[in-house]
């Protein structure tokens, strides 16, 4: 909560009681509180769908990503289907960096395991943050009455799920010889490959929500659920529209400081073009610019608003520098259209593995393949 003074939250704290009506009532302290508390409870006006409706703590950075700040943005059912659909995929697609980094979930919760391939072998296993297993237990069995048992070949992930798919077979076939147990080896990280996307649509309108979300939490409410807005709710909740958010490792560069696996919102406005623009930036890693509005007028003091987060420390971090950073001059074409090269791309995105890799011994196998 850095950089109070002058953001549009401060500016309409300020306005003069006659213009209170056509700012509305700045929602930051009721928001702060409700993070607070956690569980608090809130009607309102859906940041979503609109609708007054009781709203439900929402994670703005998802919590899969190691996302801790939350607000009361979504209702129930807007909040379910992000769940479903655009979180589930951007906690899919980055949550595997979380799992490397062993970020803890909240309540205690285990990293979630992701699936790799051994380059080597082709065998599928799944990484858990510590160690390689099969993805699926494997059972050749032959017979050739269909009850005395002549040969059995099984792979398991655990002494367990063995000792307990052998008792099947005992059960259901006569097994005449002893069953042999043998430890797979999987030589482990430098053997083993990933694919993660960068910039599918699902991915894009995840991004966007993220900044949205922040945006949300930092301006008054009358400002989020004007017209102005309209089009990027609609793009998030009912995936209408053209793309209003890419993958963009141009304009993006001052999101990462090359030195620790970050996450950073920031929002701006080009007042010239009436474009607010949202940066996102997960784990310094995977990058995303967004048209958050372009036909967005308004005579108010307008700092950029920022946010930056260290999820291995769990800590928010000021950044000095960014404060004075503006994006006035960031077009939408430049948000939409980043002129790129999959090269520039692909060393963007090693730079970012090279600094989760000072955090993760055998960090190699995330050299993933970049679509
Ligand atoms: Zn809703």
């Amino acid at each position: 909560m850095n950089d109070r003074e002058g953001s549009p939250c401060e500016q309409v704290e300020n306005e003069p009681s006659d213009n209170e009506s056509s700012h509305g009532v700045c929602l930051c302290e009721s928001w702060e509180a409700s993070d607070a508390g956690g569980e608090g409870l809130m009607v309102g006006p859906c940041f979503a769908c609109t609708r007054r409706k009781e709203l439900t703590s929402e994670h703005i950075v998802p919590h899969a990503l190691g996302g801790r700040l939350k607000g009361l943005l979504y209702c129930k059912e807007c909040n379910d289907r992000f769940g479903k659909e655009i979180d589930a995929e951007i906690s899919k697609q980055f949550g595997k960096i979380a799992t490397l980094l062993n970020i803890k979930r909240e309540r205690g919760g285990e990293t979630r395991p992701f699936d790799v391939r051994e380059i080597s072998t082709g065998t599928e296993l799944v990484f858990d943050g510590k160690g390689f297993t099969r993805k699926g237990v494997i059972v050749n069995l032959s017979s050739k009455d269909g009850k005395k048992l002549d040969a059995a070949d099984i792979t398991v992930r655990s002494k367990g799920e063995l000792k307990k798919t052998c008792a099947e077979i005992r059960k259901r076939y006569e097994v005449s010889g002893e069953m042999k147990e043998f430890q797979e080896h999987h030589p482990g990280p430098t053997d083993a490959v990933h694919e993660t996307e960068i910039n599918s649509r699902l991915l894009r309108r995840a991004s966007a929500k993220i900044a949205y979300s922040f945006l949300c939490t930092k301006v008054s409410r009358d400002i989020v659920l004007s017209s102005a807005f309209d089009g990027i709710r609609a793009y998030i909740k009912d995936d209408e529209g053209p793309d209003l958010s890419c993958a963009n490792y141009v304009h993006t560069r001052f999101m990462t400081d090359h030195v620790r696996p970050l996450h950073k919102v920031h929002v701006a406005l080009n007042r010239d073009d009436k474009i607010v623009v949202g940066y996102v930036s997960l784990f310094g890693m995977y990058r995303f610019t967004v048209v958050l509005s372009d036909d967005f007028v308004s005579d108010l003091e307008w700092a950029d608003l920022d946010y930056t987060f260290d999820p291995v420390r769990l800590q928010e971090v000021f950044m000095l520098g960014n404060e004075r950073l503006r994006g006035s001059h960031i077009t939408r074409a430049d948000i939409l259209n980043p002129k790129q090269s999959k090269e520039l791309v692909e060393a963007e995105i090693s730079r970012g593995h090279e600094v989760v890799a000072t955090y993760v011994d055998g960090y190699e196998f995330l050299h993933g393949e970049v679509e």
